[in-house]
């Protein structure tokens, strides 16, 4: 979550990650590694992984990129054949080392190992009630309320046990969860944050998204679908629902303009054909006659390619991004993105000099970043700079698991699109629409766009006590 509210705190974990896991797969640890892989894009500070051999636990966690944390390749023990990863971005403050995940704890009943992707908004509820009751919690993030849950005795004697404690969850969340005996994989009944399973050989893949499944041969298979809790152990794969979906999904829409990897399919679509189908929407919402169509690279890639195709307009490459530098957007602190931003894309002004140049990118947020490439563009000799972005106003905050700054810091929250043009320097500026976002879905209603319009599909305001309280098990300690 993103929002000085009631709801942050400065440590506040709330994150856009990556997981991945395999049950029943030679080598787990190899395979996981390769899958954080494919995922870095979702998160550069921290990663882990957790593996067991059905007797034995063993885990590695650190700050950094995968290829840094995991730079001995014997660190785990090879040849186990089951395990769960992560990637981690955080917020400013939460950047500790005891915060990255997989969470590894050991219950009454053995080890548990917890991989976490998304924002529950009734975590600080969920912290103060354990809290009072004598819990001690060892890190700030949400995530570890559920291992708390689950080692509550009324939890812990009873069936179902796994799917009790998820139902007392709010916000978003897709959950790898691991003992010794079996991989689970859960998503929230609103379907905020993929989750999809996949086929390695005997086993089972989970991963956020499918280009991790690529990466490591494995076939998809589906999604995990809201609400529903799938197991796979010895005996196979297992799959209950543990709360029912409401009436409208909420899959987060921004997946689909800037977090997810082109080659994924998310939602059952894949992201390249989506943010094609953004840019050719945008050129037939806000043409313009421009020499030349550039893409920031890489989020804006596709949508430029997609304008360029409907408009007519040759297609170049007008900047060049440093991929040896992470996407400034999941960059914690200030510095650091700013520092980013100015080492991440070079202009050619071989390609813009004298052009009319229509520039596409994913969003805006605060607005100083696309200031800065428009005046780049001008002085490598752009005649005009005319920005195309391949979704609506960014206006609010996100409560699902998204870092946008506050609604003060997001540019588009106070001020008109002309007083955005002038801030960030454009001859013109054009927004993909609400209309124009949700177009390509076959059932548009099954996506949040909370950030954009404000309609929050869960309640924001009280959220988690107003939920907390409706959902209450009476058996817990701190309620009887
Ligand atoms: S508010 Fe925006 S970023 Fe957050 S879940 Fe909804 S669509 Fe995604």
């Amino acid at each position: 979550m993103h929002t000085k509210s009631p709801h942050r705190q400065s440590d506040s974990p709330k994150e856009e990650c990556g997981i991945f896991g395999v049950f029943g797969v030679e080598k787990a640890a190899g395979h996981v590694h390769r899958g954080l892989f494919a995922l870095q894009h979702r998160g550069q500070e921290g990663c882990g992984i957790v593996v067991s051999d059905g007797a034995h636990v063993r885990s590695h966690k650190g700050q950094g990129l995968v290829s840094e944390v995991f730079s001995d390749p014997t660190v785990l023990p090879e040849d186990w054949n089951r395990g769960i990863g992560h990637v981690r971005y955080s917020t400013t403050g939460s950047t500790r080392i005891h915060n990255v995940q997989p969470l590894v704890v050991e219950c009454v009943d053995g080890i548990w190992a917890l991989a976490h992707n998304g924002n529950l908004t009734n975590a600080d509820k969920l912290r103060r009630m354990y809290q009072d009751a004598g819990a001690i919690f060892q890190t700030s993030t949400d995530s570890e309320v559920l291992v708390h849950i689950l080692a509550d005795p009324m939890y812990r004697r009873r069936p179902q046990r796994v799917a009790r404690a998820l139902a007392e969850l709010r916000g978003a969340f897709a959950f790898l969860i691991m003992t010794k005996d079996c991989v689970m994989a859960a998503r929230d009944p609103h379907g905020f944050r993929p989750l999809s399973i996949g086929r390695l050989g005997d086993g089972y893949v989970f991963a956020s998204e499918t280009c991790a499944m690529a990466q490591t041969g494995a076939e998809y298979l589906r999604d995990v679908e809201p609400g529903e809790l799938v197991m796979v152990d010895e005996t196979g794969l297992h799959s209950s629902m543990f709360a029912d979906p409401p009436a409208h999904r909420a899959h987060c829409v921004f997946e689909m303009v800037y977090f997810a990897r082109p080659d994924s399919v998310v939602f059952g679509d894949n992201v390249h054909e989506i943010r094609m189908q953004y840019g050719a929407c945008l050129a037939k919402e806000h043409p313009v006659e421009g020499d030349i169509v550039i893409p920031v690279p890489d989020s804006g890639n596709s949508a430029a390619l997609g304008y360029s195709r409907e408009s007519g307009i040759p297609f170049d490459f007008g900047f060049i991004r440093n991929h040896y530098i992470g996407r400034t957007f999941i960059m914690p602190e200030a510095e650091q993105r700013s520092a980013g931003v100015d080492l991440k894309l070079a202009v050619l002004p071989q390609v813009v000099d004298g052009k009319r140049v229509i520039v596409v990118d994913d969003s805006i947020v605060r607005g100083t970043t696309v200031q800065r490439r428009v005046a780049w563009l001008r002085s490598a000799g752009a005649k005009e700079v005319h920005v195309r972005i391949s979704c609506p106003p960014v206006a609010h905050p996100c409560f699902y698991g998204i870092d946008f700054p506050t609604r003060e810091e997001l540019i588009a929250g106070g001020q008109s699109v002309e007083e955005i043009r002038e801030f960030i320097g454009a001859d013109t500026l054009g927004y993909l629409s609400e209309e124009g976002l949700l177009s390509p879905f076959e059932n548009a209603s099954d996506y949040c766009k909370a950030c954009f319009s404000g309609e929050y599909p869960l309640s924001v305001e009280g959220l988690g006590d107003k939920n907390r309280h409706e959902s209450l098990n009476p058996e817990l300690p701190f309620n009887r």
